[in-house]
């Protein structure tokens, strides 16, 4: 039997919904509007598209967004002054620096200059180091992380004891998300680049989690039967037949893995839009700690 597909899009749907009648509710009520500010260094177009998704995001569910956009000749002090002004605006719920921030910044530097409270991204590494630390609770976790997290558990209610590999250990994808299923009590194997015989180590996987950015790398005999995938990849592949030009696939292979796995997550239509349902959620979380 086919593998069930987790739609990302659906259970977006749902938490936005959820977050609008939220806010709709507060404001009502008499509280302010969450706002969330978005920072945006350089001119790289994903990066323009993934703000702008974001703004329009928020603008649907009744946050209101403050975009600044500055150009990659910033000095990295001008940026933080920026945060800093933000860290002091009531409005200012939410803080999202796009990243990667052009060559030069230090990135470890900008993101420690958001306060706490307003770190939505989870990137602080206050809240990155008490992800790792048990017995320790982040303000906030990161959003795709979150979102890969979230389905999971939507689909497999009790993830204690289970087998989990992830592939890639980024600091925005693979360790976070590592770190939340150990605090979920699975027992998690991490693979990288260096990892030899990948196709033996995900075969014991109960769990998949894949986020190494190489399209349909993992193909469907390396999947354990029942195993849930949750694909984080976003690749590219020229396909002449689409009016792009190309098509967007993930790092499993759909077509093969369906036919072993138990749950999947499909590419696009997964994990993608569950990150900007996750800024939201948390954008409204940071309200709720600002404002009562
Ligand atoms: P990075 O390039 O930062 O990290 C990739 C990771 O994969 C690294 O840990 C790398 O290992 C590992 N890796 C690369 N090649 C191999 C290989 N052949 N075998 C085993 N491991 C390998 O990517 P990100 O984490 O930023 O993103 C991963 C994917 O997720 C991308 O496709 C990206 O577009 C997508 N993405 C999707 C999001 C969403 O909202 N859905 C959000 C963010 C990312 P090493 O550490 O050894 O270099």
């Amino acid at each position: 039997m086919p593998a069930t597909i987790i739609s990302g899009t659906e259970i977006a749907k749902q938490i936005r919904a959820d977050v609008a009648k939220e806010v709709a509710e507060r404001v009502q009520a008499g509280k302010p509007k969450p706002g969330l500010a978005t920072v945006l260094v350089g001119d790289d177009p994903a990066s323009h598209d993934y703000v702008r998704s974001k703004q329009k995001a928020c603008a649907e569910v009744g946050i209101n967004s403050f975009g600044y956009e500055l150009p990659a000749s910033t000095s990295q002090q001008e940026l933080e002054s920026l945060v800093k002004k933000l860290n002091d605006d009531p409005q200012v719920n939410g803080i999202l620096v796009q990243l990667p921030l052009p060559k030069g910044f230090d990135e470890e530097s900008v993101l420690s200059s958001i306060r706490l409270e307003k770190d939505v991204d989870g990137f602080h590494p206050i809240n990155i180091g008490r992800l790792a630390q048990k017995g320790r609770e982040p303000l906030f976790v990161p959003c795709t992380p979150a979102g890969c997290m979230f389905m999971l558990e939507k689909y497999l209610p009790k993830i204690e004891g289970k087998n989990a590999v992830v592939l890639g250990r980024s600091n925005i994808v693979g360790m976070p998300v590592a770190l939340l299923l150990i605090r979920a009590n699975a027992t998690v194997t991490i693979c990288h680049s260096k990892s030899s015989d990948l196709p033996g180590i995900i075969r014991q996987a109960d769990i998949l989690v894949t986020a190494v950015g190489r399209p349909e790398m993992v193909r469907g005999d390396w999947i354990k039967p029942g195993a849930v995938i949750i694909d984080v990849g976003i690749n590219h592949v020229d396909d002449p037949s689409r009016p792009k030009g190309y098509r967007v696939v993930g790092d499993v292979n759909f077509k093969e893995a369906v036919e072993v796995a138990g749950a999947i997550t499909p590419v696009p239509g997964g994990v993608g839009p569950m990150t900007i349902a996750m800024l939201l959620k948390s954008t409204l979380t940071a309200s709720k700690m600002a404002n009562g």
